[in-house]
């Protein structure tokens, strides 16, 4: 059995891009007014003590119509990341970020030469509510924030920073060889990611083994690749946090989402807490599963012995919705436009990114890439995607532009509700 090609799967379960835009001709239209708001931005360097709003105003509509062509750029090469065209397409969109990033380097640094209080004024300003939020981030990153010449350095370095995270995506998505392993039809098929999951679901211990071994064995011929690509990241995530004087790169990154370290240590250690808990279920699975040891390749397959539950897609769709009953009549109605109105890119094809992310800008609706297993863990992946992009959609629409945007902290609330309402909509059926 070989991967689908995209043009193999029916128009209705693809997503359509479009929505963003609609043609090449609105694409360059944009790509056009990126480089005149570049240009216009950049000649704001040295006045914003006049004008700071007007420097801040520029940027911000540059970084919306920046996020649509870069969104649009990478979900497009999303869905085939050995397509020639969408790669460069894609190198285009980063380069054009790069010089967008240069064009504004100077505005935190300028701004923070202001007063404090003109600052403070600046947040509680009616007259520019929008940029309330702006200026309490950069007034509680004040410290982070370097001279305009080094911002401008690391503005342009942007690209080549995020080099490892790039490789990753090309090696997992399009170069990893990946072997036929035995399938629950006794015959051998491809495996891939999508249908890795799936194996690893089977109630024939040798598919899943093989499958497992299968993957394991792939990422393990890349060993000296997967670790300097590692290494390059941590070293990133390091230099980042020293130069921006951050003390740790833990520091650094939850200060992005505004969260105490005391927070994370307390996840940290209210999960340990649990372990005795995945310790007794770890030893129950084995008990049901009847094996001598409980490997890796033992976890997913469910433990119950008459236990089947495929649900296509459509039905998915159903039991989602009927799932999220609860969230009321207008949220319902939105799942029907998001099924219908072509939001969601379903099903594993050649060269697709592989796992599940909700994705969009702020002018179109929001967008949903899975790669759709007929199982449960489907379903709930489906729940768990809407769940951001509903939060996207009202976030969306009730802000505006400016402060629309939400942390990740913040995103992963709505998605596992929904996950916690639709598996609840399960056991009460069954
Ligand atoms: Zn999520």
């Amino acid at each position: 059995m070989t991967q689908k090609t995209r043009d193999q799967i029916p128009a209705k379960w693809k997503w359509n891009l479009k929505d963003i835009f609609a043609s090449k001709k609105a694409l360059d239209a944009c790509e056009k007014d990126i480089l005149a708001l570049a240009d216009t931005l950049a000649s704001l360097q040295g006045k914003v003590e006049k004008d700071p709003i007007k420097a801040v105003e520029t940027s911000f509509k540059l970084s919306r119509a920046m996020g649509s062509y870069l969104t649009f750029s990478r979900m497009q090469q999303d869905q085939d990341g050995a397509n020639t065209a969408y790669k460069a397409q894609m190198a285009k969109a980063g380069a054009l970020m790069v010089k967008a990033r240069a064009a504004g380097a100077y505005l935190e640094p300028e701004l923070l030469q202001l007063s404090e209080e003109k600052l403070q004024a600046l947040k509680v300003d009616p007259k520019h509510s929008q940029y309330s939020n702006f200026f309490h981030d950069l007034i509680r990153t004040r410290p982070h924030i370097l001279p305009t010449e080094q911002e401008e350095l690391l503005a342009k370095s942007g690209e080549v920073f995020a080099t490892a995270s790039r490789v990753f995506n090309v090696l997992n998505n399009v170069d990893l060889p990946l072997p036929e392993t035995l399938d629950e039809s006794g015959k051998t098929s491809k495996l891939t990611h999508a249908s890795y999951g799936e194996k690893l679901r089977s109630k024939n211990r040798e598919v899943r083994k093989e499958a497992f071994e299968g993957m394991m064995n792939a990422f393990g011929n890349f060993k000296g690749t997967l670790s300097s690509l590692y290494i390059s990241s941590v070293k990133n995530d390091v230099l980042h946090a020293q130069l921006r004087h951050y003390g740790s790169a833990r520091k650094s990154s939850l200060s992005n989402h505004e969260i105490p370290l005391s927070v994370y240590d307390s996840l940290l250690k209210e999960a340990h807490k649990a372990f005795p808990v995945l310790d007794r279920y770890l030893r129950l699975r084995k008990k049901a599963l009847k094996v001598d040891q409980l490997h890796l390749y033992d976890l997913y397959v469910p433990i119950t012995a008459d236990f089947k539950m495929d649900i296509p897609y459509p039905e998915a769709c159903k039991l989602v919705k009927k799932g999220l009953a609860p969230l009321g009549e207008d949220y319902g109605k939105l799942l029907d436009k998001a099924y219908k109105d072509n939001w969601i890119d379903v099903y594993e094809t050649k060269g697709k990114r592989s796992g599940a992310y909700s994705w969009g800008t702020y002018d179109s609706h929001p967008y949903v890439l899975l790669n759709h297993t007929d199982s449960i863990d489907g379903a709930m992946t489906l729940a768990h995607e809407l769940g951001h992009a509903m939060h996207s959609y009202h976030s969306n629409k009730a802000q505006p532009y400016e402060k629309a945007g939400y942390s990740l902290f913040a995103a992963e609330v709505a998605s596992p509700c929904n996950e916690i309402l639709v598996s609840r909509a399960l056991q009460k059926e069954h």
